[in-house]
């Protein structure tokens, strides 16, 4: 697939939920088949990572999005870009040295790369991670935790670790106005991101009703098919000029 080149990236508006400002996006990766069509990143990511392939991938998605990054920094939009680390780099060693020098080499500012890390990823060996992830931190890079409340990581871990943002998985902003439990975990992700220094993120939304409900609860920042689904990266000027029409007339 990387070598037909039939992979490609979309993109995901982040937006400030008190100002409704636009400040960045997730890169996510697609996989168009010649014969079976569009392959999902959750079906392809893990057999990559099973078949020692995730290396080659995440090279593709990363130099790719920090080329986009730039083409609309040209434009005059300066974002924020996040990236999906597969655990598995987590490991290497070399990793935050060549993600840093491809940047340095593409003239990116790399305190405007978030490097986003699955919480399931985390809880099985955060040790062996803390090395690169404050690797990372050093260069400039911040981190995210992904995916947020589904997995078990022990709050000392969390505090240990140098992350810099924080991400509700979607399955509970989905629940947020029907479920008292899920808004519970909301407020206290929230609460906990905040005591430790962390921007939150919520992704997943896709109403206004979640989109209110997480404003109430002080939430930073947010990510959902409401405000924008992902799309190609030539897609997202047009797309801020829908976005500053609906926020003026609301
Ligand atoms: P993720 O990092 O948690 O990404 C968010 C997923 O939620 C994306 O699915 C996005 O399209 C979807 N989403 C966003 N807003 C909404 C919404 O309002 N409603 C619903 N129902 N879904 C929403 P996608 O693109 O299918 O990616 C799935 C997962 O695959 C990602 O979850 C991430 O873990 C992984 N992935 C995607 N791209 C990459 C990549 O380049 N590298 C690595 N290692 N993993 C990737
Ligand atoms: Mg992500
Ligand atoms: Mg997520």
């Amino acid at each position: 697939a990387i070598s037909r080149e039939e992979l490609f990236m979309h993109f995901q508006p982040q937006i400030i939920i008190s100002s409704r400002e636009f400040i960045g996006v997730e890169a996510l990766v697609r996989w168009n088949h010649p014969s079976k069509g569009m392959i999902p990143p959750s079906y392809f990511i893990p057999l990559a990572e099973e078949n020692n392939l995730i290396s080659e991938i995440t090279t593709f998605t990363a130099t790719r999005s920090i080329q986009q990054q730039g083409i609309w920094k040209e434009q005059g939009k300066n974002l924020r870009l996040s990236i999906n680390m597969s655990p598995k780099l987590l490991y290497d060693l070399d990793m935050p040295e060549d993600l840093e020098s491809y940047a340095i080499e593409v003239g990116a500012d790399i305190s405007k790369i978030m490097i986003e890390v699955t919480e399931t990823a985390l809880m099985s060996d955060v040790a062996r991670y803390m090395d690169i992830l404050v690797r990372l931190k050093m260069k400039g890079f911040g981190l995210s935790i992904d995916d947020f409340g589904t997995g078990y990581s022990s709050l000392q871990q969390l505090i240990r670790a140098p992350f810099t943002e924080l991400k509700i998985d979607q399955a509970f902003i989905r629940k947020s106005t029907t479920n008292k439990e899920c808004h519970t975990i909301i407020k206290i992700s929230i609460l906990l991101a905040h005591e430790l220094g962390m921007t939150v993120v919520a992704e997943g939304i896709e109403t206004e009703a979640d989109w209110n409900i997480l404003k109430e609860l002080g939430c930073d920042e947010g990510q959902g098919y409401w405000m924008a689904k992902p799309m190609p990266g030539e897609d997202i000027m047009p797309w801020v000029e829908q976005w500053k029409s609906k926020s003026s007339g609301e």
